[in-house]
C-alpha cells in the first residue's frame, strides 16, 4: 500500500512540476514550492541564457533551502492565470537574501519582461515594491501564461520560502503579520527598557548582558522580519547586510555572558568554564572577521558552533542544576523552549516540516517565551538574594541582641558584685568605726572604775577656762594601809566602789568626774557656784563615809579628802586652779583627812 502512495505521490510532484502552476479567484495564496525549479550554476549567465541551460530541477516539494552557495542560485515558475485577476505578487518571505532578481518570460511571444528587484543590499527605494520582504507584482492578464525567472543572491544560506498571492490577500496578510511584530517588538522593548533601568539602578551584570542579549536578538529579529528595512534603515543599502549577522553573532556573545554570570559559571569552574570560555572567545573572533574579513567567516562554521552553542548552554544549566544552582531550572526550560522552537523553524526551511506562517515564525515565538522566562528567572533570582541578604542582616541583628544582652548580663552582675561589695565595705567600715569608737572610749575610760581617766582630763582643761568652774581634787585616806591590810584586790574594790559614789554625785551634762591616777580622783563642774560645788564636795565626801565595805567579814572603814577650787566666770586660769584644789586637798589631808578642803 505505502509503496502506492509514494509512487502516486511522486507522479504528481513530476505532473505538477511539468504543469505551470494554476492561479484561481478562489485561491489567492498559493506556496509555490511544489511548482519550483532551480539551476546551480557556476557560469554567469543572463536571463535567456539561464533559461536554455540543462540542470534545471525540481525541489520535491520541500521549501526552497539550498545551503551556503558560492554563486547566485536560479529558480523558475511556471503560472498560469485561470482567475480574473491581473494583480498577483511573488512575496519571498526572507528579507536578509543580499538580491533577489526577477524577470517574467512570455513563451508564447518570446519576450523577456523588465528587471525587478530586491533584497537587503538595495536601498528600500530600489525594491520592485516596497515592503517588509522582496515584493514583485506578477504582470500577467487573466489567461496568460508566464515563467518567473529569479536570480538570488546570498552571502548566507540560500533560504527562500515564497507565496504567490493577490495583492488583496497580501494585504490582508500583512495586516495581521505587522499586528503580530508590533506586539513582539513592543513586548521585547517593554523587557528591554525595564531590564536595563534595573541594571542602572542596582548596577547587577546579569541584568546588562540580559539586556545586551535582548538588544542583539530585537536587531536580529528586525532584520529578520523586514521592519528594520522598511522603517529603521530603508535607504541603507549594502551595509545594511551586516546588521543580520552581527546582530546575530552579538546575540550569541552576549547570551554566553548573560549564561556566565547569570549562573555563575566561573565559581564552578571545571568544564563548564572551560566551554564557556571557549565560546566566548569563539564569538569574539567572529565578531571581529564578520568586520575584518567577512568572507572568512565562512570558514569558522557559525550555523554549526550556533547550534553547538545552544545545546552546550542547555547542558551547563542542567549540570548546574543537578549541582543545586537555583537559578539553573528556570534558564534550562527559557534556553530548551528556544532550542524547541528554533529547531521547528530550521526544520521548517529545510523542508522536514510545512512552511507557513505558524513554522516560519516559531523560533520568533521562541525569542519571545524565552526572555519572558528568563525576565522571571532574573526577578527570581535578585528576589532570592534580597531574601538572602534580609536573613543574614536579621541573624547579624539577633547575634547583635543576643551579644548586647550577655553585655547587659554581664554588667549586671558586674553592678550586683559592685553593690555586694560596698555594701561588705560599708559594714567594714562600721565595724572599724565602731570598734574605733570603743578603742576611743577605752582610750579615754579607766578600766577599774569605768570613769573617765587622766587622758580625757587632760584634753579637756584645756578647753575650759571661760565658764564658771569647780574643781574637787580626790585621794582616798591611809590606802597604803587598806592596801596593805587587805591586800590589792581589796583596795581595787575600794577605788571601785569610790568611783561608783561618784557617778552617782556628779550626773549634771557638762560635769565630769574622773580617776585621776591610782586612788586620786578629779570632778571638775562646770557652770557651778561655789556653795553648790561646795555640797557636792561634802555629798561626796558623806558618800564615801557611808559605804559599807567589807573583807572577810569585817567591816571596813573608807574614807576620803577632798580639795575644792572655785573660779569665777573669766577670772581663773584652769592650771593653777587645779594646782590650787591640789593644795587644798594637802590642806585637807593636814587637817585630818575626811573633810573638804579649801571651803570657805
Ligand atoms: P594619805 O592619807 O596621806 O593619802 O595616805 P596614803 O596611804 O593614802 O598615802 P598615798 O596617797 O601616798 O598612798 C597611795 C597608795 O595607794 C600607794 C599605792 O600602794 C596605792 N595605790 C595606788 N594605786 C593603787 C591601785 O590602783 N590599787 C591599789 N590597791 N592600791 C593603789
Ligand atoms: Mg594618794
Ligand atoms: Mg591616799
Amino acid at each position: 500500500m505505502r509503496p502506492l502512495i509514494l509512487l502516486f505521490c511522486l507522479l504528481t510532484t513530476l505532473a505538477c512540476s511539468a504543469k505551470p502552476l494554476p492561479l484561481a479567484d478562489d485561491r489567492p495564496v498559493v506556496r509555490p514550492a511544489p511548482w519550483l525549479e532551480y539551476l546551480l550554476t557556476e557560469q554567469a549567465l543572463d536571463f535567456p541564457e539561464a533559461a536554455r541551460a540543462e540542470g534545471w530541477r525540481t525541489l520535491g516539494g520541500r521549501s526552497l533551502s539550498l545551503g551556503y552557495q558560492a554563486h547566485p542560485v536560479w529558480v523558475r515558475l511556471a503560472l498560469h492565470n485561470t482567475s480574473t485577476r491581473n494583480d498577483w505578487r511573488l512575496l519571498v518571505e526572507w528579507p536578509i537574501l543580499d538580491r533577489v532578481e526577477l524577470r517574467l518570460y512570455d513563451p508564447a511571444a518570446d519576450h523577456w519582461g523588465p528587471l525587478l528587484q530586491a533584497g537587503d543590499h538595495l536601498r528600500l527605494s530600489a525594491w520592485a515594491e516596497p515592503g517588509r520582504q522582496p515584493l514583485f507584482p506578477l504582470q500577467i492578464d487573466p489567461g496568460e501564461q508566464r515563467w518567473v525567472y529569479l536570480r538570488l543572491h546570498s552571502k548566507e544560506a540560500v533560504v527562500a520560502p515564497m507565496q504567490v498571492l493577490s495583492a488583496e490577500a497580501y494585504q490582508a496578510q500583512e495586516m495581521d503579520q505587522r499586528l503580530l511584530l508590533g506586539l513582539f517588538f513592543g513586548a521585547m522593548l517593554a523587557v528591554l527598557l525595564y531590564n536595563s533601568s534595573l541594571y542602572l539602578f542596582t548596577r547587577h551584570p546579569s541584568y546588562l548582558w540580559y539586556s545586551l542579549y535582548l538588544l542583539g536578538v530585537v536587531v536580529y529579529e528586525l532584520s529578520l522580519s523586514g521592519f528594520g528595512v522598511l522603517f529603521l534603515w530603508p535607504e541603507l543599502g549594502r551595509p545594511a547586510g551586516l546588521i543580520y549577522a552581527g546582530s546575530a553573532l552579538w546575540s550569541f556573545l552576549a547570551a554566553t555572558m548573560f549564561a556566565r554570570v547569570f549562573l555563575r559559571i566561573p565559581r564552578y569552574g571545571g568544564w563548564v568554564l572551560w566551554a564557556n570560555n571557549l565560546l566566548l572567545g569563539y564569538w569574539l573572533l567572529a565578531i571581529a572577521l564578520l568586520f575584518l574579513h567577512p568572507q572568512w567567516l565562512v570558514l569558522l562554521g557559525t550555523p554549526a558552533v550556533a547550534l553547538f552553542s545552544c545545546v552546550l548552554a542547555l547542558v551547563t544549566a542542567l549540570s548546574l542544576w543537578r549541582r543545586g544552582n537555583p537559578s539553573a531550572p528556570l534558564f534550562a526550560l527559557a534556553w530548551a523552549l528556544l532550542i524547541v522552537c528554533t529547531a521547528v523553524h530550521v526544520a521548517a526551511l529545510q523542508g522536514a516540516l510545512p512552511v507557513n506562517q505558524f513554522t516560519l515564525r516559531s523560533q520568533t515565538f521562541g525569542f519571545f517565551v524565552e526572555f519572558i522566562l528568563l525576565s522571571i528567572a532574573l526577578a527570581d533570582r535578585i528576589n532570592r538574594e534580597r531574601a538572602a541578604r534580609i536573613r543574614a542582616q536579621d541573624a547579624l541583628l539577633t547575634e547583635r541582641e543576643l551579644s548586647l544582652a550577655a553585655q547587659r548580663g554581664v554588667n549586671e552582675e558586674l553592678d550586683r558584685r559592685v553593690q555586694e561589695r560596698t555594701r561588705e565595705l560599708e559594714q567594714a567600715r562600721h565595724e572599724l568605726e565602731r570598734a574605733n569608737g570603743e578603742l576611743t572610749r577605752l582610750s579615754y575610760t579607766d578600766a577599774l572604775t569605768r570613769l573617765p581617766n587622766r587622758r580625757q582630763v587632760d584634753e579637756q582643761l584645756p578647753l575650759l577656762g571661760s565658764d564658771e568652774l569647780a574643781v574637787l581634787m580626790l585621794d582616798i585616806d591611809h590606802f597604803k594601809r587598806i592596801n596593805d591590810s587587805y591586800g590589792h584586790p581589796f583596795g581595787d574594790r575600794c577605788i571601785a566602789a569610790v568611783g561608783e559614789v561618784l557617778r552617782q554625785q556628779v550626773r549634771r551634762s557638762g560635769d565630769l568626774a574622773a580617776r585621776y591616777g591610782g586612788e586620786e580622783f578629779i570632778v571638775l563642774l562646770r557652770g557651778c557656784a561655789r556653795g553648790a560645788a561646795e555640797r557636792i564636795a561634802e555629798s561626796i565626801r558623806a558618800g564615801v563615809e557611808a559605804l559599807r565595805l567589807e573583807h572577810q567579814g569585817e567591816a571596813v572603814a573608807l574614807t576620803v579628802s577632798v580639795g575644792l577650787a572655785h573660779g569665777a566666770a573669766g577670772g581663773y586660769a584652769v592650771e593653777p586652779l587645779v594646782a590650787e584644789a591640789d593644795t587644798a586637798l594637802y590642806a585637807a589631808k593636814q587637817a585630818g583627812r575626811n573633810r573638804v578642803g579649801g571651803a570657805h
